[in-house]
């Protein structure tokens, strides 16, 4: 393929392997009906998924060109020119949808962030991200990479990391290491707490991380009196999500 010009806002960098390709696409469980992709640019994994006739597929692409070329060589895909982050995703599909793509790595946690806040419409995402965001994401407590997106995540999806991708097929190729994950929704509806304030207790503890938590809440102004010294003791990469949760409940005004 011969060099694209990249539009470096988008985020662009095709991939260029087709076996690539195809195991993205085979990494759907299937058992969702409805299917988002986020940016399929040239279509690499768009063909895969619109040769499986078990999805009713939409896809969402930024870039004019890309879209032009998409109507031109898929006409029968049903393309939105626009952003995701700015998509109305309740009236997209009648019913819940999966999320597909090679992601703009520039907005990858903005894309996590939304399915996090949408997770009762999104019960699956297979998704290639840089593959430090990839590890972030998978990452367990304990870990260094673990953080806030691990946290929320993890608290409604199970989380695998599936392959690492090189550089080297991509176009042009990008900096870094990629990888693949997928999340499943997991059961949990709610998580016995004000999820709004576990949503800041978490950002504030992961805000200083090298602080103890004690330390770290400070700026949150409420009361820590009830909350278990145990906890208050760690730093915000020690805790589980239900220690998160204890925490939440335990704050005080
Ligand atoms: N899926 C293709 C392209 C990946 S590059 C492949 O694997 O080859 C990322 C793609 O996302 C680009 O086509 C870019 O134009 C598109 N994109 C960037 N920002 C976007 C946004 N906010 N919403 C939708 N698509 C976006």
């Amino acid at each position: 393929m011969e060099q694209v010009r990249a539009k470096k806002f988008l985020g662009q960098h095709f991939l260029t392997d087709e076996s690539i390709a195809e195991r993205i696409a085979h990494s759907l469980t299937g058992q969702v009906p409805c299917l988002l992709e986020i940016g399929p640019g040239m279509g690499v994994l768009t063909k895969y998924l619109l040769d499986d006739s078990r999805y009713n597929f939409k896809a969402i692409e930024l870039d004019r060109e890309s879209v032009e070329w998409l109507h031109s060589h898929y006409p029968s895909l049903e393309v939105i020119e626009g952003d995701f982050l700015r998509l109305d995703l309740t009236t997209l599909f009648p019913t819940s949808f999966a999320v597909i793509g090679n992601f703009p790595y520039n907005i990858s946690s903005q894309i996590l962030f939304r399915v996090f806040e949408n997770r009762q419409q999104i019960p699956e995402v297979v998704g290639m991200f840089q593959k430090e965001v990839a590890e972030r994401v998978a990452a367990a407590p304990g870990s260094k990479t673990y953080g806030i997106l691990s946290v929320l995540l993890s608290a409604f999806y199970n989380i695998e990391y599936l392959f690492t991708v090189h550089e080297h097929v991509f176009n042009p190729p990008p900096k870094v290491k990629s990888a693949v994950i997928r999340l499943t929704r997991n059961d949990v509806q709610n998580l016995d707490c004000d999820e709004k304030r576990f949503v800041q207790v978490v950002k504030t503890g992961f805000n200083q991380r090298r602080k103890t938590l004690r330390n770290a809440l400070k700026p949150l102004n409420m009361s820590l009196d009830s909350v278990p010294d145990e906890l208050l003791q760690k730093r915000a990469e020690q805790l589980s999500v239900a220690d998160f949760v204890t925490l939440t409940n335990n704050l005080m005004p």
